[in-house]
C-alpha cells in the first residue's frame, strides 16, 4: 500500500477514555554503550538480532502510525544512535516532515555518539532532541553510566548545538547522588539556553543490587529547594505526557519535572511506545501490550492487517499505572526495563 493511500486512513485514533493518541515513541533498538545504575544491570543479555524490526520494517510501521493520525515520532531505546544504520532510517522517516503528515520527529540519547551524528540529524529533519545527563562531575559520571564517559557526551552536546538543535536535558533525580548538583546543573543548563527536565526514577526491570527507594527522590522535595533560590511561574503548558513544567524568574529557561510517582499524569496521555521487537505498549506502567510484527511480517504487501491490529491495540489502552512508593516499597514494579520500551 503507497503512503498515500495510508495517509487518507481518516478516523483518529482514540481510545476507551477519549485520549486521542497522537504521539509514538519507538525504541530502535534495546542495546546500548552505557549501563545506567537505574536503567540496566551490568550484565544485561540482549535480544538476538533476527527478533529486532529491520529498519525497513520500522520505517514500514512508524508510517502506517502516521497514516493513523500519530503527528509526533520520538526515536528512543537503548541507545538509538548505536543502532547500526540508523541513519538510514532518519533519512528515510524524515519525508513525512516534507510533506506535512508528521510535526516533528524527535530523539532520546545519551549523547555518546552525537558529536558523529548530529549534522547529519539535523539535515534529515530533526531540531530538538533530549539528552538524558545526571551529573556534570566526571567520576560521578562513569559511576552512574558505568560505562560513559562525560567529556565525550559535553563534545555531543557542542556538536548538537553547533549543528542547529535545541537540547534539553533531561536528568533522573536521584536521592544522595545528584541533589547537591541542583543549582549546579541548573545554572550550566542556562548558560547554554537549555531546557532542564527531572525525572523521578520508576521501577523499571530487575537492575541488580541498587535499591529503588533508596535512589527516589521526590520532585515535589526538589522543587521546594529549587524555589528556596528562584522564583517559580508554573506554565499552563502540557504536552499530554507526564511533564510539568515551571519558569525561572532568574534565568529564563524552563523546567520540567516528570512525577509518575508523586503526581499521577495519566488522564491526558496521549502516547504509546513500540518496542523494538514490534510490541505496542500502550502504557508505560502497564504489561498490556499488541504484537505488531506478526501482521507486518504475515502481511508484507497488505497494511490493512496492521492498521487493524494497531487500532484493536488503542482500543485497549489502559486507564493508567500503578506505580507507587507510597508503601515503602516499590508497588507497580514493571519487569521490564526503560531501554525494552524505551523513555
Ligand atoms: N539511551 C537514551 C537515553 O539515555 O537518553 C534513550 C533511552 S533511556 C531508557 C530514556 C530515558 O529513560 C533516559 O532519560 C533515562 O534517564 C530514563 N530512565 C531509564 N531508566 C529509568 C528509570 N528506572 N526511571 C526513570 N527514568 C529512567
Ligand atoms: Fe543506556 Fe539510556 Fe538506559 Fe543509560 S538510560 S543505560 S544510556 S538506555
Amino acid at each position: 500500500m503507497s503512503d498515500h493511500a495510508a495517509n487518507t486512513a481518516p478516523a483518529p485514533l482514540i481510545d476507551p477514555f477519549a485520549r486521542r493518541v497522537s504521539y509514538l515513541r519507538v525504541s530502535v533498538t534495546d542495546r546500548c554503550d552505557f549501563r545506567c545504575v537505574y536503567c540496566m544491570s551490568e550484565n544485561m543479555s540482549f535480544l538476538p538480532k533476527k527478533e529486532l524490526l529491520t529498519l525497513e520494517e520500522l520505517d514500514r510501521l512508524c508510517t502506517t502510525f502516521i497514516g493513523l493520525g500519530i503527528r509526533k515520532l520520538r526515536i528512543t531505546g537503548g541507545e538509538p544512535l548505536v543502532r547500526k544504520g540508523i541513519m538510514t532510517f532518519f533519512d528515510r522517516i524524515g519525508r513525512h516532515l516534507a510533506t506535512g503528515a508528521l510535526d516533528e520527529l524527535t530523539l532520546t540519547t545519551n549523547g555518546s555518539q552525537l558529536a558523529r551524528f548530529a549534522g547529519p540529524l539535523f539535515d534529515a529533519g530533526i531540531r530538538r532532541i533530549n539528552l538524558s545527563l545526571d551529573t556534570l562531575d566526571t567520576a560521578k559520571f562513569a559511576e552512574i553510566t558505568r560505562w560513559g564517559r562525560l567529556a565525550q557526551v559535553l563534545n555531543g552536546i557542542d556538536a548538537a548545538q553547533a549543528a542547529g538543535l535545541r537540547v534539553k536535558i533531561n536528568a533522573v533525580a536521584l536521592k544522595g547522588f545528584n541533589e547537591d548538583e541542583l543549582f549546579t546543573l541548573t545554572e550550566w543548563c542556562a548558560s547554554r539556553d537549555m531546557d532542564l527536565t527531572w525525572i523521578e526514577v520508576m521501577p523499571m526491570g530487575d537492575i541488580g543490587n541498587e535499591s529503588r527507594l533508596g535512589q527516589y527522590w521526590s520532585l515535589d522535595s526538589l522543587r521546594e529547594r529549587l524555589a528556596t533560590r528562584y522564583t517559580l511561574t508554573d506554565l499552563a503548558e502540557r504536552t499530554g505526557g507526564p511533564a510539568r513544567y515551571v519558569r525561572l524568574g532568574e534565568t529564563g529557561q524552563k523546567i520540567g519535572f516528570i512525577t509518575p510517582l508523586s503526581h499521577n499524569f495519566c488522564e491526558s496521555c496521549n502516547r504509546v511506545r513500540m518496542t523494538c521487537t514490534g510490541q505496542l505498549y500502550m502504557c508505560l506502567g502497564q504489561e498490556d501490550q499488541a504484537d505488531l510484527r506478526a501482521p507486518l511480517r504475515d502481511h508484507p504487501a497488505d497494511d490493512a492487517p496492521l492498521r487493524a491490529a494497531i487500532r484493536n491495540a488503542i482500543a485497549a489502552k489502559p486507564q493508567g499505572h500503578d506505580f507507587d512508593y507510597s508503601r515503602q516499597r516499590p508497588d507497580g514494579q514493571m519487569p521490564r526495563h526503560m531501554s525494552h520500551t524505551g523513555g
